[in-house]
């Protein structure tokens, strides 16, 4: 593995180029910060409701637009939109061996986009959600970003990338190289199956398990949902096997005791399954089909989230904190 630091980009690349930021989300509102702060003059934003990124003081234009007037367009938009939005407006418009950025390689590694031979073609995926990135960007450190080239029309696409992902504030914590196919694969499996999928639904066994049992829903919140953050900070300042040595033998005893009688042989069964699944891009092809559809699977699965109790503890346990 290959990491790059400050000392390996140079600034002034993206600095020189006219950036358009296309979407304005989770991703979309820290980046278009982190470049700004770190001296991209040149930025414009489009995106489908305009307001938050006008009061951030951004100029606002619509896709097709900012595409003509850029030299680099930045994939913001979600994914499963992306392919519609370059090849209305983004294709037709950008200017011969313009660059073309993404935060994750789903687009181009599933070839929904073929985008024109003159272009550079990179990912500069910060591993972590936008909140993170503009939070550590702030506090002066960064968050690791991975990076790839896919196509590199001018010879300086993957000087531009390192560029772009030290002005992201990952020159201070590590940009590490990779591919499309890897970044992509990687965040797809880590997503369904260990991050957003498995552990919240970990947490929620446990809570519902305690309160079924009788214990009061407040601490069964505190024991399974707060001390997920500790946990985590503990591992990633120390590793699993250090985690171990700050938690009591009663706690390890416990750990030794549970953990592969929730996490078996069948739980990696079904993870190699859902790793074949985004291999194939089926799981890919729900998502589209879901979004064409006006998303139902994806707004059942929200309002399940939101009703479940869990959220009102959650919710009341916050309001009291002075
Ligand atoms: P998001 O929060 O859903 O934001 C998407 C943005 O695109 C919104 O501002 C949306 O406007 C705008 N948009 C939607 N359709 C558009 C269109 N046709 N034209 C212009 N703008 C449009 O998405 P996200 O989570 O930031 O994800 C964006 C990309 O970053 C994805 O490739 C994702 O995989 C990647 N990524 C995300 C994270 C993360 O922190 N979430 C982390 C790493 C990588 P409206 O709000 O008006 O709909
Ligand atoms: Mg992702």
């Amino acid at each position: 593995m290959k990491a790059f630091f400050d000392r390996d980009a140079d600034p002034s690349l993206i600095r020189a180029r006219k950036v358009a930021v296309l979407g304005y989300g989770n991703q979309g509102r820290p980046q278009a910060l982190n470049l700004r702060d770190s001296g991209v003059a040149e930025l414009r934003v489009a995106t489908r409701s305009p307001e938050r990124a006008a009061a951030d003081g951004f100029s606002v234009l619509r896709p097709a637009e900012a595409a003509a007037w850029a030299d680099a367009v930045v994939m913001l938009a979600p994914d499963e939109d992306q392919a519609a939005i370059y090849s209305t407006d983004i294709a037709p418009q950008l200017r011969q061996g313009g660059a073309l950025v993404f935060a994750h390689g789903l687009n181009i590694h599933f070839r929904l986009i073929e985008p024109r031979p003159d272009l550079d073609v990179m990912l500069v995926a910060p591993k972590g959600p936008g909140t993170a990135l503009r939070r550590d960007y702030e506090g002066g450190g960064g968050l690791v970003s991975l990076f790839a080239v896919h196509q590199d029309a001018t010879g300086t696409a993957r000087a531009l990338a390192l560029s772009y992902a030290a002005a992201l504030g990952s020159g201070r914590a590590g940009i590490i190289e990779t591919s499309f196919a890897e970044e992509c694969e990687a965040d797809l499996f880590n997503e369904a199956a260990v991050l957003w999928g498995a552990i919240p639904e970990l947490i929620l066994a446990g809570y519902e398990t305690l309160t079924e049992a009788g214990f009061s829903p407040e601490v069964a919140y505190f024991e399974c949902l707060t001390e997920v953050k500790l946990i985590a900070d503990l591992i990633v300042e120390r590793g699993i096997a250090g985690m171990r040595e700050a938690i009591s033998n009663t706690a390890e005893f416990g750990a030794m005791k549970g953990g592969s009688r929730i996490v078996t042989a069948d739980t990696r069964t079904e993870m190699r399954r859902l790793m074949r699944e985004v291999r194939s891009g089926s799981l890919v092809d729900d998502l589209r089909a879901d979004a064409a559809a006006g998303y139902p699977r994806l707004r059942a699965a929200r309002a399940a989230a939101a009703a479940h109790p869990i959220e009102a503890v959650g919710a009341r346990l916050r309001s009291l904190k002075p």
